[in-house]
């Protein structure tokens, strides 16, 4: 699924509903069907007219679209980017009971930052510093330590051997509805529905 040209948007693996009340159903409804939606259709619209990049993963597309013509670099970065950032986030979210980072990563998060609470200070802190749309993240290096970074817009922080482990979006759309202009507010509370075990798994592929 989902392994290249026509892309897909994969029905949420949970009801609408179910990151209430820290996220609302309606914003999530919309996120998903509707912003997520309009990224798959730009990107099947853009690899329908440029048979060439059909057989590209999203991961290809994003990490080679710096090197694609002029007329496509921008669009397909974006787009490509869209739909990589989204299915990260939505597939990094859990409704259960709030979690922390376990096993291997959760050891390393305390090793690196000293503590779990301090960690999530410095993420936070990211996910507030960007200006305007983007996202924050939890990455892999290549050398097997972490990093949080944050992108601009729909850029993401993949290079080769750089592996995202979960991000945060904070595009306005996230969250506008229930948080209105608060961040910080949808930051702390996108934190009691961030699925560690999830990004566990990541950082242990
Ligand atoms: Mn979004």
């Amino acid at each position: 699924m989902n392994e290249h040209y026509p892309f897909i948007n994969p029905p949420l693996p949970y009801s609408y509903d179910f990151m209430e009340p820290y996220i609302d159903a309606k914003t999530m409804e919309l996120h998903h069907d509707r912003h997520l939606q309009t990224y798959v259709d730009n990107l099947n619209q853009l690899l329908k007219e440029n048979p060439a990049y059909q057989g590209f993963s999203l991961e290809q597309l994003v990490l080679y679209a710096p090197s694609m013509p002029d007329d496509l670099k921008t669009p397909i970065r974006n787009n490509a980017g869209g739909v990589y950032n989204h299915l990260l986030y939505f597939s990094t979210l859990q409704g259960n009971s709030p979690q922390q980072p376990s096993g291997e990563l959760g050891s390393l998060i305390r090793k690196q930052y000293g503590s779990y609470e301090a960690f999530e200070k410095q993420f936070t802190q990211a996910a507030l510093s960007v200006f305007g749309s983007g996202y924050a993240w939890l990455v892999r290096k290549p050398d097997g330590s972490l990093t949080i970074r944050t992108t601009a817009n729909q850029d993401t922080p993949l290079s080769f051997q750089t592996l995202p482990l979960i991000c945060i979006d904070v595009w306005e759309h996230a969250y506008y509805l229930k948080h209105y202009n608060q961040r910080a507010d949808y930051v702390k509370d996108w934190f009691a529905v961030a699925d560690w075990e999830q990004a566990g798994r990541r950082f242990a592929s």
